[in-house]
């Protein structure tokens, strides 16, 4: 058993004047984590005692803070809630003679707890322990409670701190580096900036021995360098959570606001009583600054970890914000700011693939006409039309679900049916645009794809939009369409038919035939018009009906067109030489071909490639190139005009072009369609038409053809309303090129139309 009375000496020893933390360092503070000192010993006097003879004694600027505990099974029991006991005064022998010692190997081995300094005492110095244990055990000191005067148990009890004070730090120093090379590959991987800013404060908190009641904030996006205040906290952690994303101003407590301030506005950390705040500088985006709370007892270790931790933050923020700016521009379209392609889809996936597709309706709207208005006001202003069309587009269907941009002039929609439907998308564009100060009214085609009808993957429901957008554009401006399966059907029909087109042109299984034009009164071949064919590989011809809408709606029509006009100016050459120099050649015109900016330049160079006389060339538009903007058609005329060409409108009277916008273009010749001539004799209303025509294009002082002249009668009476050329089986039917010598040579002549 101890012996108190030994033990109690050192309390009046005479003049042994405790040194306090005064004598080690100036100011301690009150609140400063104390030193935990562990008494274990089964006498109550000896924890009497001690605590009385130790009392208010600082070290290191920490105070002292006892627990007693009496017994080794009581000192265990304790050490595994408390592990960070700085000193434990272990009494040797308490249940047993080797209580003590076995305890010492417990809290060693057992408990793993290697910091801990260990003092042992005992009242017999009989029960030393071996060498061997001292030195295994990493005991600091053994002393027999006699010899532990009250200065030599203050100065081995400060020993023992200091000691324990260095192993914590080189233990921290190492964890730290440990943690710095973790937090790096852990912080790289962070892909939002808000993870990133919770990484840094738990690894800050880690390394700095704090708990994690801290802040990250960065500069406010907008950087404006006239409200350098506007921070917003972009991570927080502890009692701070609750701030996250909010302005700093909100922050009730003042060290934090102004701390971050000061921090960003000086570019360098700032060491407080009470916290501290450390600058992380960026070279790329805007520089942050972390608020640590808690009173942070830096030693140059910690200020050098700090050191090497920043700037492997800065590194990660670095990378962070490529990261960001990488998946920034691979979803979102920087010129409308809106979701882009590939993120629309992956919305359109998460559906799919969540199951959500009842009720869900997914848009794709396309503006009408959209090439023109590019070609007519320029990409500025077609660029300003987009944004103001995204933003409406987005502000009334944006809440309801997603409104991307899918590229071009094209825009993807995804919403509840309730809500997004042909009826919602009318009303985005029901009142005028307002670009560059003026007003500007925009169509828009839309095709519906109900979720619940994809039966693909996330790009096939979308082509299945732009499959029911096609149809919505074939019904007008301003059209809508749904998409059905068997709409899906036709259409992989028209891919197989366009991709076999595509080859046959390739192939030159495309050929051109030449339907005589005749003037109506003396029968004489006034020329031909070149109609396009093609044989498909198993023989049969497939009709122009049928694939120049396709070549039309592929482009592949200017291609063809191409070839088509040189192929129509080579015949005619070769037939010069047979009839005479002033036959015609009139090639049918797209509208596609039309708006194709290159279109002058090719038919000026297929005219001076054949080297025929432009005289000789006509070009059949239709009405619907009336369509695609007067000033652009206007003009395009006059050149072909100023080249010499002569232009007819085709298929007359069954387009929608005013009269004044006709009599404003310079034309040569009306081709009354040949429905309204087919039904001429029958007094139907389509005779009226034919009519009119052939009235209108004298009033107008235009030449007037009539197209599918079948029989005489029709003939006829053509020749009675003054109708001046026409076209026809009566006349002839479209023949291959190396028929038409023979052709003219038995029909030229007054009589060849009654032959
Ligand atoms: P279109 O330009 O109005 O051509 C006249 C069409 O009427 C031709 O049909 C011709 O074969 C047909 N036809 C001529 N006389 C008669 C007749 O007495 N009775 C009947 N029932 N039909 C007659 P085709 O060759 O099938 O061409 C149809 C349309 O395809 C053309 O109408 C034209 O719009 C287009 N097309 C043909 N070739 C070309 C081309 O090279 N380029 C372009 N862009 N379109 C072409
Ligand atoms: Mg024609
Ligand atoms: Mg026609």
């Amino acid at each position: 058993m101890s012996q108190p009375d030994e033990f109690v000496t050192f309390a009046d020893e005479p003049g042994a004047a405790v040194p306090t933390a005064s004598a080690e360092r100036a100011a301690p503070v009150a609140s400063a984590r104390p030193w935990t000192v562990l008494i274990v010993d089964d006498d109550e006097d000896v924890h009497q005692v001690t605590r009385f003879s130790l009392e208010g004694v600082d070290f290191l600027g920490r105070p002292l803070a006892f627990a007693s505990v009496y017994s080794a099974a009581e000192a265990l029991d304790f050490l595994r809630k408390t592990p960070d006991v700085a000193v434990i005064l272990l009494d040797v022998v308490m249940e047993d003679d080797h209580a003590g010692l076995d305890v010492v190997g417990k809290i060693r081995d057992s408990l793993g707890l290697q910091k801990p300094r260990i003092i042992l005492r005992t009242g017999q110095p009989g029960y030393a322990p071996e060498m061997t244990a001292v030195r295994d055990y990493d005991i600091n000191d053994y002393k027999t409670k006699s010899e532990l005067t009250r200065t030599k148990l203050f100065t081995t009890l400060m020993a023992a701190i200091r000691a324990f004070d260095q192993i914590c730090r080189i233990e921290a120093g190492r964890q730290g580096l440990e943690r710095i090379v973790q937090s790096s590959g852990q912080l790289l991987q962070e892909q939002g900036l808000r993870g990133f800013a919770a990484g840094v404060i738990t690894q800050l908190a880690a390394l700095m021995g704090t708990s994690s009641d801290g802040l990250v904030c960065a500069v406010h996006d907008s950087a404006d360098a006239n409200e350098p205040e506007q921070l917003v906290i972009i991570g927080a952690a502890g009692r701070f959570e609750r701030y996250i994303q909010a302005d700093i101003s909100t922050v009730e407590d003042d060290r934090v606001r102004s701390g971050l301030l000061q921090c960003l506005k000086d570019q360098r950390n700032l060491y407080r009583e009470d916290h501290l705040v450390i600058y992380f500088p960026s070279s790329v985006g805007s520089p942050f600054a972390t608020f640590v709370d808690g009173r942070v007892p830096l030693s140059q270790i910690d200020e050098r970890l700090l050191q090497v931790f920043c700037s492997n933050v800065a590194l990660c923020a670095k990378n962070i914000h490529l990261v960001q700016q990488l998946r920034e521009q691979a979803f979102s379209d920087l010129l409308v700011r809106l979701p882009n392609r590939t993120a629309f889809v992956e919305q359109i996936q998460q559906r799919l693939a969540g199951g959500e597709t009842s009720g869900q309706v997914m848009a794709v709207v396309d503006i009408d006409a959209f090439g023109e208005i590019n070609n007519a006001f320029g990409h500025v202003h077609a660029d300003q039309l987009l944004r103001a069309i995204a933003q409406r587009l987005a502000a009334a269907l944006a809440d309801h679900g997603t409104v991307a941009r899918l590229g071009g002039d094209a825009f993807g929609i995804l919403g509840p049916e309730s809500v997004l439907t042909p009826a919602a998308l009318r009303g985005v564009f029901a009142s005028p645009f307002r670009v560059g100060g003026h007003e500007q009214r925009v169509h828009a085609g839309c095709g519906f794809v109900r979720l619940s009808d994809v039966s693909g993957d996330a790009p096939s429901a979308l082509k299945d939009g732009f499959i029911a957008l096609k149809l919505a554009k074939r019904a007008g401006l301003d059209g809508h369409a749904w998409f059905s399966a068997s709409l899906g059907a036709a259409a992989l029909e028209r891919t197989r038919l366009l991709n076999n087109l595509e080859q046959a042109f390739s192939r030159n299984r495309l050929f051109a035939v030449y339907q005589p034009q005749v003037d109506l009164s003396s029968g004489r071949v006034l020329g031909f018009e070149a109609l396009m064919r093609w044989r498909d590989e198993d023989g049969s011809l497939i009709g122009p009906d049928r694939f120049i809408p396709l070549a039309e709606s592929s482009g592949l029509i200017v291609a063809l067109g191409n070839w088509m006009l040189r192929c129509a100016l080579q015949t005619l050459r070769s037939l010069q030489g047979v009839a005479g120099a002033d036959l015609r050649m009139a090639v049918n015109v797209s509208v596609v071909q039309f708006r194709d900016p290159a279109f002058l330049d090719n038919v000026a160079a297929a005219l001076r490639e054949s080297g025929m006389d432009a005289q000789c060339l006509e070009l059949e538009i239709t009405e619907s190139v009336a369509m695609i903007g007067a000033d652009l058609v206007r003009d395009t005329l006059n050149r072909l005009r100023e080249l010499g060409v002569a232009i007819a409108i085709d298929d007359f009277g069954t387009g929608y072009s005013s009269l004044s916008y006709l009599e404003s273009l310079p034309v040569d010749r009306l081709k009354i369609d040949r429905s309204f001539v087919q039904s001429l004799a029958l007094g139907g209303s389509g005779g009226r038409i034919a009519h009119l025509v052939v009235d209108l294009g004298r009033q107008l002082g235009l030449r007037v053809l009539a197209e599918g002249v079948e029989v005489e009668q029709q003939a006829q009476v053509l020749r009675q309303l003054g109708c001046h050329e026409a076209q026809g089986y009566l006349f002839g039917r479209p023949m291959m090129a190396e028929e038409l010598a023979h052709w003219m040579n038995q029909h030229t002549g007054p009589d060849a139309s009654k032959a």
